[in-house]
């Protein structure tokens, strides 16, 4: 490569992150390199499932079948709600992004490198300067911050812009708009030999069917077979729901929890859950969920740097579209920065419409999410739509909600949006 039209710096070698490089290494006149902080690209996750709108785009970049081959299934289900689900707790499906880039040509993620902060003068001649925990330094003329949940470039972002505004209360409303709240649920997840369920109820619909057992206590486990019907994936949600969007107190965020902290909250339920529960022999990982705040951030760029997927917008996780909006974030964010009018003179702009075009969208998914999960969990009472309705009506009338605000999954596509955006970028561009 001659003298980069545009040198990228990529923060964050989650699937955001990666399918963003790749996007941007298809490119001769663009320059990428990935920091990731881990010491090796294996992270823990959870089974995640790919719905039609973000499936499209891993097939336009050839994606599609790496993950099916490597790590992934088609679980089964309608037509609409037909799913891919990934194992993302070993190292396999980054492998085969990261081979994937390799194959084109592109980076392969810097580990043990992580962003500690950056300067940027927001000029097109100097460069926007990284500094790394371990003392090291880089510079770059965009940096992407796909640094997931705890964003530094979203903190840093929201510094920027408070330090440069005079009024005490906005500033204040910036840092704080970067801050996590507590959804209200903490959740357990376990990954179970299908073979073991099976012993104890060969009928069970889990082996068949990816399910949703709920019950009025809000309280729900949803399950679904992943490993080509090898493996269930069960996810078990717990309710806090008085803390929703509050502080979480009590320790760490993240670890090992025990079947006792929640196989009393499903005590009489019906057999399978009970079947279900009693496959269970190892240590669940336990997760308090946290999410960025549901009034969204206030934007997701500041000079030359920008964010994308949970470090814009950490989602509930009932829908399973929190990867595939980081997914559509990178398409579009790359759609852009690709186009050969953007510039370092004009990346701002590209940045800005970027902007306006996800992040009303992703305020809506977020807020969709958060609904789903209180229908989910049969915490309907109060919502609009339910009142006086007998229970047996209330819990039909959740089901046809989901299902309804779930369509958008598998009915739209965001091409769509790629084309709206170029055109806005246009627009913007001749302005
Ligand atoms: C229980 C559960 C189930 C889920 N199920 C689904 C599902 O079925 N479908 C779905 O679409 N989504 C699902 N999600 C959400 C999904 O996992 C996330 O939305 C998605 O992984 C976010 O990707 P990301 O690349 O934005 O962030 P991440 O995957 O978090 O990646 C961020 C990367 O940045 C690195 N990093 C962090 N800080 C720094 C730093 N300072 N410097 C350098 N590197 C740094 C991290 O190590 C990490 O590798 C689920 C989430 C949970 C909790």
């Amino acid at each position: 490569m001659g003298h980069p039209r545009l040198r990228v710096a990529i923060v964050g070698a989650g699937i955001g992150g990666l399918v963003t490089a790749l996007c941007l290494s298809k490119h001769d006149d663009i320059e990428v390199t990935v920091y990731e902080s881990a010491h090796r690209l294996a992270e823990l996750g959870a089974g995640i499932g790919f719905w039609p709108r973000s499936r499209e785009i891993l097939k336009a970049l050839d994606l599609e079948d790496t993950l099916l081959e490597t790590a992934g299934t088609t679980a089964p289900g309608s037509e609409g709600t037909n799913y891919v689900c990934r194992k993302s707790d070993k190292p396999e499906g980054h492998t085969a992004l990261v081979e994937r880039l390799k194959l084109i040509g592109g980076p392969t993620p810097i580990c043990s490198k992580r962003l500690v902060s950056y300067t940027d003068t927001n000029t097109a001649d100097a460069p926007v300067q990284l500094a790394f925990e371990d003392g090291t330094e880089a510079t770059c003329d965009l940096l992407i911050g796909a640094d997931g949940i705890k964003s530094r470039v979203r903190v840093a972002i929201m510094e920027r812009l408070a330090e440069e505004t005079n009024d005490a209360a906005e500033a204040q409303m910036l840092r704080e708009s970067a801050k996590l709240v507590w959804s209200g649920y903490i959740v357990y997840r376990c990954i179970l030999p299908a073979e073991k369920l099976r012993q104890r109820d060969s009928e069970h619909s889990l082996l068949s069917s990816p399910m949703v057992y709920t019950g009025s206590n809000n309280n729900c486990i949803i399950g679904y077979t992943i490993q080509g019907g090898e493996k269930i994936n069960v996810v078990v949600w717990t309710s806090h729901l008085a803390h929703e969007n509050g502080q979480y107190d009590d320790g760490e965020w993240m670890g090992k929890g025990r079947k006792s902290d929640f196989e009393y909250l499903f005590q009489g339920w019906e057999p399978e859950v009970q079947a279900l529960l009693d496959s269970f022999d190892e240590d669940p990982l336990r997760w308090v969920i946290h999410v960025t705040k549901p009034a969204g951030l206030p934007t997701y760029t500041h000079g030359r740097a920008v964010i994308i997927g949970d470090a814009a917008h950490t989602m509930l996780a009932f829908r399973r579209s929190g990867a595939g909006q980081a997914i559509e974030d990178a398409w579009i964010l790359s759609n852009l920065v690709s186009d050969s009018k953007v510039t370092r003179e004009t990346l701002p702009a590209g940045l800005r419409v970027y902007d306006a075009v996800r992040r009303p969208f992703d305020i809506d998914a977020q807020e969709l999410a958060r609904v789903d999960g209180h229908l989910m969990v049969l915490n309907y009472k109060g919502m609009p739509g339910f009142k006086d309705l007998y229970e047996e009506m209330a819990i039909a009338r959740c089901g046809e909600t989901i299902q309804r605000d779930w369509e958008w999954l598998w009915t739209t596509s965001a091409e769509g949006m790629v084309q709206a955006s170029l055109k806005q970028l246009q627009e913007e561009l001749r302005a």
